[in-house]
């Protein structure tokens, strides 16, 4: 399950001390005048605001009303998204995995908290918890169970874990009695959770 998570068999980012190391920057940079303190927080405006799950849940709602979409998702997600102008970091290399009646997929980085920034902006404290990182690939049920998903046991889960290199989004079943909706409406079905695996796109 674990494996490296970049080339040279680093993590890609390790968040306590990153988060240091970048507080430190921040502050240097602003002190000495070469950062405009508005530029940084209009960069983090846009991660936390413009940049969200709101992208990834346009993807999935026209994977649910587009056949030949969902399939060009399913076999290349990250030429799929970019159709719809979802690139940049973080999102270079994404496999879309689908739930289904027969399974559930849920997704983490066992060892830091790659996740995939353009079509879901800035992962969940909890996402980037020790926690959740050990727990979801020892006993996936149970954290499922703490979620609030009850999966059953007919239903196999399957837990993906992300790199550097391969960062996943679930593509959730889409709920019934939603027969003709369109995309707008089914998108804001489509939240955060329900494309990490954590929980289901809401009920109508
Ligand atoms: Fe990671």
């Amino acid at each position: 399950m674990t494996g490296p998570h970049d080339s040279n068999g680093r993590h890609d980012h390790e968040p306590d001390a990153l988060e240091l190391r970048v507080q430190a920057l921040e502050s240097l940079l602003v002190e000495r005048g070469y950062v405009d303190p508005g530029a940084m927080d209009r960069l983090i405006e846009t991660y936390e605001h413009e940049v969200g799950p709101h992208n990834g849940a346009q993807v999935v709602a026209r994977a649910w009303t587009d056949p030949d979409y969902r399939e060009r998702l399913l076999t290349d997600g990250s030429a799929a998204i970019a159709e719809l102008g979802f690139t940049g970091r973080q999102g270079e290399h994404m496999t879309v995995v689908e739930n289904t009646t027969e399974v559930h997929n849920l997704v983490v980085c066992t060892l830091c908290s790659c996740y995939p920034w353009p079509v879901l902006g800035l992962p969940p404290v909890w996402y980037k918890a020790p926690p959740y990182r050990a727990r979801a690939v020892i006993e996936p049920r149970a954290v499922l169970a703490e979620f609030g998903l009850e999966v059953g046991e007919d239903v196999e889960v399957r837990v993906w874990d992300s790199t550097a290199e391969i960062r996943y989004l679930v593509l959730p079943e889409r709920p019934a009695g939603t027969d003709g909706w369109g995309a707008d409406a089914l998108a804001r079905l489509v939240t955060r959770d329900a494309m990490i695996g954590t929980a289901r796109a809401a009920a109508p």
